[in-house]
């Protein structure tokens, strides 16, 4: 028999989404009537914009003649949209370049897959909660021992972010070689200030670590004096990897397409102490085991950054953030505390009556067919609190939060 790779079994049984999935099917298995409403996962609900759906027609039209046909497309994606990422960057005061643009099929093997051209004795710091992508993708390498009662995996460094820290993590007490940051943040919905992500570019520098920015949901950023890019903190060039993805930006999440940013001034050390670049490392791994995003996908992402393509996403961006206000006035109304949901497209709230998340869960299920996610599915610092995502269809919306007031909980 072949051995494998026991840091599998390491992973904490039961994956979130799966037990909410168990618990919705049992629901609705014993109450047939009940209309469910489904805010839990965050996955986008409206169409694609027409101006994307037609790049991709188009796309499609020139594979189908021999004069424009394609085959395998470079693994670091086209020109044409590593181009029109890089001027997209520049206009936000982010300096990228084109060759530093590695075009994916998504954030979530960007950000799973990034970790493989790192040692694997660096020392890890999450967020606590977490994308859990973050933590599992290290579980798997090997970087950690056993999980606890809690969930937290013996090894890694997690930085709490809660109501009392204003989800603003510390810097960690010990060193460490990789830092996960996701801002907006999934789940929490917080959005890093200027000078927490200097503090972060500094100690990064200071101690020859590596920044891991998340920027996945930077679309939903409104008020244009915060931070969309790390890029855009001095300094973070040399020290920083950035992952952005047109799934909640532009419908992507069925399409599949995203971007990983490696500065060429971003560097590593071997084991004999020499500076090796990232850059070179990211883009062997890919050139390896990545073929490229499909050619008519590709011109669907390009068609993004144009200005009916702009003005398309920022409808969509706007119709899920009215959602995000209603939830979040609606369940203030109802006397619950409620962050997040303002820069970005999830309410964090704590369960009122110091109930569990789980118990939080089960009693929104029960009594307002609302689903929901519990926090402590994102780490042991979530415990308490749940998420609710602004991705639904507006009398859903309305629906479900004047389910919840109902309760009068
Ligand atoms: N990063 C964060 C913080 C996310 O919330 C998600 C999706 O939910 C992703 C990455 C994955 O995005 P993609 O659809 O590009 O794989």
């Amino acid at each position: 028999m072949a051995k494998i790779n026991s840091n599998y079994q390491k992973l904490a049984a039961g994956y979130l989404f799966p037990e909410i999935g168990r618990r919705v099917s049992a629901f609705t298995a014993a109450n047939p009537d009940a209309k469910v409403i489904r805010l839990g996962i965050g996955d986008v609900v409206l169409p694609l914009p027409e101006v994307i759906r037609k790049a991709i027609d188009a796309g499609v039209e020139e594979l189908g003649q021999i004069s424009t046909f394609k085959g395998y497309g470079p693994e670091q994606g086209y020109e044409f949209l590593r181009q029109a990422i890089a001027d997209h960057f520049q206009s936000q005061g982010a300096d990228v370049a084109a060759d530093e643009v590695f075009v994916s099929d998504g954030s979530k093997c960007d950000t799973g897959n990034i970790q493989e051209i790192f040692s694997t004795d660096a020392a890890v710091a999450v967020t606590d909660p977490v994308y859990p992508v973050y933590v599992d993708t290290n579980v798997m390498a090997g970087r950690t021992g056993a999980a606890d009662a809690s969930g937290r995996y013996e090894g890694l460094v997690y930085m709490p972010c809660t109501v009392e820290n204003g989800f603003d993590p510390e810097l960690p007490s010990e060193h460490v070689d990789l830092i996960y940051l996701c801002s907006p943040n999934n789940p929490t919905g917080a959005v890093l200030s200027r000078e927490a992500l200097q503090k972060w570019v500094d100690y990064a520098k200071a101690n020859e670590a590596i920044i891991l920015f998340d920027s996945a949901y930077e679309a939903y950023i409104s008020d244009p004096s915060l931070v969309r890019s790390i890029y855009e903190i001095p300094g973070a060039r040399d020290v920083a990897i950035e992952f952005r993805s047109f799934s909640k930006t532009a419908g992507f999440t069925g399409v599949r397409c995203a971007y990983t940013v490696v500065p060429k001034t971003v560097m590593g050390r071997n084991e004999s102490g020499e500076l090796v670049s990232l850059h070179t490392l990211w883009s062997r791994r890919q050139t390896t085991k990545f073929n490229g995003v499909s050619y008519p996908i590709q011109k669907g992402a390009a068609a993004v950054f144009t200005p009916e393509g702009q003005a398309a996403i920022k409808e969509t961006i706007a119709y899920y953030m009215e959602n995000a206000r209603l939830i979040r006035e609606g369940l203030a109304e109802a006397g619950i505390a409620v962050y997040g949901g303002v820069h970005a497209p999830y309410i964090w709230l704590r369960a009122p009556g110091n109930i569990t998340s789980w118990e939080f869960f089960d009693l929104l299920l029960s009594k307002a067919h609302v689903v929901g996610t519990p926090g402590s599915g994102f780490g042991s610092s979530g415990e308490g609190y749940f998420r609710l995502s602004a991705f639904g269809v507006r009398e859903n919306v309305v629906e479900a939060v004047n389910r919840i007031k109902a309760l009068k909980l």
